[in-house]
C-alpha cells in the first residue's frame, strides 16, 4: 500500500514553457523539469478565477510540482513558487529573448531526458542571468552561452578551434569557413573539396565564441569586457542559423526578434 502511494505522487522541479486550453476548466501544461525533461501536465480548474494553482502556470517560471498519477497525463495537485523571474515580463525585449530560449527547449528538448538536471540548470541560469542583467550587452552574453552550451548538451557541439576537417590548426589564417554538417570551422583546403553548407566567418567572432563556449555564466572573460552590441548580434545571428539548421521545426519567435535586434 505504501509502495503504491509512492508511485502514485511525485515532486518535480519545472520551468513553464507553453500552456493549451483543455477544456472549460483546465489546461495542459508544457513543462521542463530537471527530473524527466519535457513533460506534459493538467492544471485542474486553472481557467477559474479562483485558481490557486493559476499563478503557477504563468508561463517561464520555475516551480516545485506536486505531481498525481493520470490515466493518460500526470495531474499537478499543487505547486509552490521557486523563481518567477518577474523581471523578464517587466522587460519586452528580455521576454522576446527567454521565449526564444524556450523555443529551443522546446525543439531539442525530450521526454525522459538523460541530460535532463543539465538542460534544465542551463535553462534556468540563462534565465536568471537575463532577467538581471542591465545592458543589452549583458543580455546577448547570456543568450549566446545558452546557444551555444544546449547546441553541446544536445549533441552538436560548435568547434572553433582547429579545421574539423583534417585537425590543421587555422590561427593564423584570416577567412575561416564555417561548415554546418560538420559542426565547426574548415581550412581553406578543406573548403575546396567541401560541397555541406558553409558560410565565410569572421575571426573575431571564431575567437569570441571559442572563448565564450569555455567560460561560465558568471564569469567575466576578456571577450566580455571586449564585447560590443555589434559583435554580439553578430553572434547571435550565428549561432540563430546554426540552431535552425539542425532544428525539426520552424521558430516562430524570429519575425519579434528581427524588430528588435
Ligand atoms: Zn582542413
Amino acid at each position: 500500500m505504501l509502495n503504491d502511494l509512492k508511485t502514485k505522487d511525485y515532486i518535480e522541479e519545472a520551468i513553464n514553457l507553453k500552456t493549451y486550453p483543455l477544456n472549460e476548466n483546465d489546461k495542459i501544461i508544457l513543462t521542463y523539469s530537471k527530473e524527466t525533461g519535457l513533460r506534459r501536465l493538467v492544471a485542474k480548474g486553472v481557467k477559474k478565477t479562483k485558481s490557486k494553482l493559476a499563478s503557477y502556470i504563468e508561463l517561464l517560471t520555475a516551480n516545485k510540482l506536486f505531481c498525481k498519477k493520470g490515466r493518460t497525463l500526470d495531474i499537478i495537485s499543487q505547486a509552490s513558487s521557486i523563481e518567477s523571474f518577474k523581471n523578464i515580463r517587466k522587460d519586452v525585449v528580455k521576454l522576446i529573448f527567454s521565449m526564444y530560449l524556450s523555443e529551443i527547449i522546446i525543439n531539442f528538448g525530450v521526454e525522459k531526458d538523460p541530460n535532463s538536471s543539465e538542460v534544465y540548470n542551463l535553462f534556468y541560469n540563462a534565465l536568471a542571468k537575463i532577467a538581471s542583467s542591465r545592458t543589452k550587452i549583458e543580455l546577448y552574453l547570456a543568450i549566446i552561452r545558452f546557444q551555444l552550451k544546449i547546441m553541446e548538451i544536445s549533441g552538436f557541439a560548435l568547434n572553433f578551434y582547429c579545421c574539423t576537417n583534417c585537425g590543421k590548426l587555422i590561427e593564423k589564417e584570416d577567412i575561416f569557413y564555417f561548415s554546418y554538417n560538420q559542426n565547426g570551422i574548415i581550412c581553406n583546403n578543406c573548403k575546396i573539396t567541401n560541397l555541406s553548407k558553409t558560410m565565410v566567418i569572421n575571426r573575431k567572432i571564431v575567437k569570441f565564441l571559442d572563448t565564450l563556449k569555455k567560460s561560465e555564466f558568471d564569469e567575466n572573460t576578456y571577450y566580455d569586457k571586449m564585447a560590443n552590441e555589434k559583435l554580439c548580434k553578430n553572434c547571435f545571428l550565428f549561432l540563430y542559423k546554426y540552431i535552425e539548421f539542425y532544428s525539426s521545426r520552424n521558430f516562430k519567435t524570429i519575425q519579434t526578434l528581427e524588430e528588435i535586434l
